[in-house]
């Protein structure tokens, strides 16, 4: 739903005005047609449908995991597909996992969506579409993560436009709107002068350069200083709680060597203000291997043996390829 392009046509072609809020109601409600909108004339019905889409996709198709998650793969006007996720991190609260690019340009080693390459970024109508295409399914969406494919630091203009749209018209609250980044310092300062109240996640995975050169392209380009920096920053001015996302992968950034590197990174950041959330990496055919479960449980502890929060990242939707990492469409 493009709901800037409804607003600026109900005004500008005689309609009253309380059309719009109409619509908002009956997005609300998950409603995805034209004809389905409450209280509208048929005669706007029909104008409208000859001149816009009511979602950004024209077809859909869903999985369902064995743990109750589900992913559906959206194809939008230009033959292009995403995927989004739809999941139950704690009991009776449903989360969705959103895409704000189609591929991603950061190519990390150790993701499929990084495998894609990068076809395009998406409009903001396309990233709160997912959110609605959940809502028509008849689900409840409760909190939304910028964790499916592409970098909302990468996209600013689309992502930011869509939270406005998530927070004022599909009623999210700010707090349960989270962004996750790959690091990009610039943006981490502005997003956090922007949205004080939404959260931020990094995704580190590792806490020297040139590990972090080996798995994510986007070291190369800004340290992991200037990365700290950057966060530092944005403590300071929002005063919220962190997450630093840490992939672990067999041999390559899970050894004693790096789990010092990452405490002493951290010594850095107030203990309050930050959590670990330890991340078992999910198979995606790019010849990495997961970390063995009894060393992932050794992390968590040893982190909190050093004061620092830490928790083991659930892997729902395994199954269906719809985990951290393993989003990616065939063309
Ligand atoms: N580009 C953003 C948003 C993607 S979020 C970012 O980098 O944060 C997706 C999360 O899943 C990131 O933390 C990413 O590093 C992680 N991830 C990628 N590949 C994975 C894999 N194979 N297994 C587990 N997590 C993975």
């Amino acid at each position: 739903m493009n709901f800037d392009f409804i607003e600026q046509y109900i005004k500008t072609h005689q309609h009253e005005n309380f059309r719009y809020s109409q619509l908002v109601h009956a997005v609300q409600k998950g409603i995805t047609t034209w004809d389905g909108v409450l209280g509208w004339p048929d005669g706007l019905k029909n104008e409208l449908q000859n001149i816009i889409p009511f979602t950004s996709y024209t077809a859909s198709q869903v999985w369902t995991s064995t743990d109750g998650t589900k992913k559906a793969l959206l194809t939008l006007q230009d033959g292009q597909q995403i995927e989004t996720v739809l999941m139950e991190p704690k009991s009776g609260h449903w989360s969705v996992c959103i895409s704000c690019e189609v591929g991603c340009p950061m190519n990390c080693a150790f993701c499929a969506t990084g495998k894609m390459g990068f076809k395009r970024a998406l409009t903001a109508e396309e990233i709160t579409d997912q959110v609605l295409f959940w809502r028509s399914e008849g689900n409840e969406v409760n909190s939304v993560v910028f964790m499916g494919m592409g970098e909302p630091f990468h996209n600013t203009k689309s992502v930011y436009q869509a939270i406005d749209v998530l927070r004022d018209i599909y009623g999210l609250g700010q707090r349960h709107i989270s962004v996750s980044t790959c690091g990009i310092p610039a943006e981490i300062v502005a997003f956090g002068e922007k949205y004080p109240q939404l959260n931020l996640a990094i995704s580190l995975h590792a806490a020297t350069d040139p590990v972090r050169k080996e798995l994510m392209p986007i070291a190369r380009n800004h340290s992991l200083e200037e990365v700290k920096q950057a966060l530092l920053t944005y403590l300071r001015t929002t005063k919220r709680q962190l997450m630093f996302e840490y992939l672990l992968i067999n041999g390559v950034n899970d050894g004693p060597k790096d789990q010092q590197a990452l405490v002493a990174y951290l010594q850095a950041f107030p203990k309050q203000l930050i959590h670990v959330n330890l991340i078992r990496y999910n198979q995606t055919y790019r010849g990495f291997e997961p970390t063995p479960v009894s060393r992932v449980k050794h992390w968590k502890q040893w982190l909190i043996t050093h004061s620092i929060s830490a928790s083991i990242r659930k892997n729902l939707g395994m199954d269906i390829q719809g985990a951290c990492g393993q989003l990616a469409t065939a063309n």
